[in-house]
């Protein structure tokens, strides 16, 4: 039907994603290049396409969580894209993921070519705010009047939809708060690796640090050291949480955005090399916490 809703990129997040829609009865066409990551939500109500076509045939709104950029200039334009298909007049495009905004907008010029519009809705929360429909947008359209539509839709699956401005500025909030994010964890890693090596005791540094003005989240919500906050990654062997592969991703766009505006980051620039260090030492997949770990392990003379 032309209500149908299209979900392209069934993996850690969009898998969630999907599910919730269909749980609140929204008809769901879905695709991703592996077939098994169709075939769970398949057994639960969704209808898999064999091409991105079928779905620019099927959808009025399209929904992309993929990787990373050329990934998504791949879906959006490239060889049998979505709009390279024989996509509606009016089809609502939003795409999820976490990319460079110049990409977002470079795809929402080739939409409006088309007559369908297109918005970046990059999310925070993780898989578990996935999980529990709890995540939060941060969308970039360029009228109030998609706006409306966007949030209709994007409310199934989360819990806050903020309107940062025109095509691109969800992308831009995304990144500025990941950049922050991955500054106040190397931060917090060192300070308590510091701390602890002056012979403080862990809990008795984060009971100061965190009625002091040193608290930040890294802190007091997700702290790096283990045994100091119940339920953290650090708490788990660095296990589920946010992996340091996707952390150096987005810290690399962040990097980007500030050579692309001449800005100085030099903390950002730094986080994104000490993360991409920590990649080449076999953390990839662990929690952007374990850099406390990588810390402490570091021989002391
Ligand atoms: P993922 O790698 O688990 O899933 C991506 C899915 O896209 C995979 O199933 C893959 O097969 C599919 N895919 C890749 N290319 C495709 C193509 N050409 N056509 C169709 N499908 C294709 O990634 P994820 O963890 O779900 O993250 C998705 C996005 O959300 C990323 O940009 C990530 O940075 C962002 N994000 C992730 C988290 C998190 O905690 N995992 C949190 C916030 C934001």
């Amino acid at each position: 039907s032309s209500n149908r809703v299209g979900f392209i990129g069934l993996g850690n997040m969009g898998s969630h994603m999907a599910r919730n829609l269909l749980k609140k009865g929204q008809s769901v066409m879905i695709y991703d290049v592996y077939p098994e990551a169709m075939a769970a939500l398949e057994g639960q109500g969704a209808v898999a396409a064999r091409s991105l076509t079928e779905i620019a045939d099927s959808c009025s709104k399209i929904i992309t969580m993929l990787p990373s950029s050329p990934h998504c200039t791949q879906v959006y334009t490239g060889d049998g894209g979505l709009l390279k298909s024989d996509i509606k007049e009016g089809t609502l495009l939003i795409d999820c993921s976490t990319i460079d905004p110049a990409t977002s907008k470079e795809i929402s010029a080739s939409a409006v070519k088309r007559g369908a519009t297109f918005c970046d809705a990059p999310v925070s929360g993780g898989v578990m705010g996935a999980r529990d429909a709890a995540l939060t947008f941060m969308v970039g359209c360029d009228s109030p009047e998609d706006f409306d539509a966007i949030r209709t839709l994007l409310s199934l699956m989360g819990k806050n939809v903020v309107h940062c401005g025109s095509v691109g500025m969800g992308e831009a909030a995304k990144i500025c708060n990941n950049m922050l994010m991955a500054i106040g964890m190397v931060a917090t890693a060192e300070t308590f690796n510091l701390g602890i090596r002056l012979g403080l005791d862990a809990k008795v540094l984060a009971g100061v640090i965190n009625t002091s003005s040193g608290r930040c989240w890294s802190s007091e919500v997700y702290n790096p050291v283990p045994g100091i906050k119940e339920g953290t990654p650090a708490c788990n062997n660095y296990d589920g949480g946010f992996a340091i592969n996707l952390m150096a991703k987005d810290l690399g766009l962040a990097v980007n955005a500030a050579n692309a505006t001449s800005t100085p980051t030099a903390f950002g620039s730094l986080a994104h090399q000490l993360y991409k260090m920590l990649m080449s030492t076999g953390y990839g997949s662990k929690d952007f916490s374990a850099i406390y770990h990588y810390l402490q392990e570091r021989p002391q003379q």
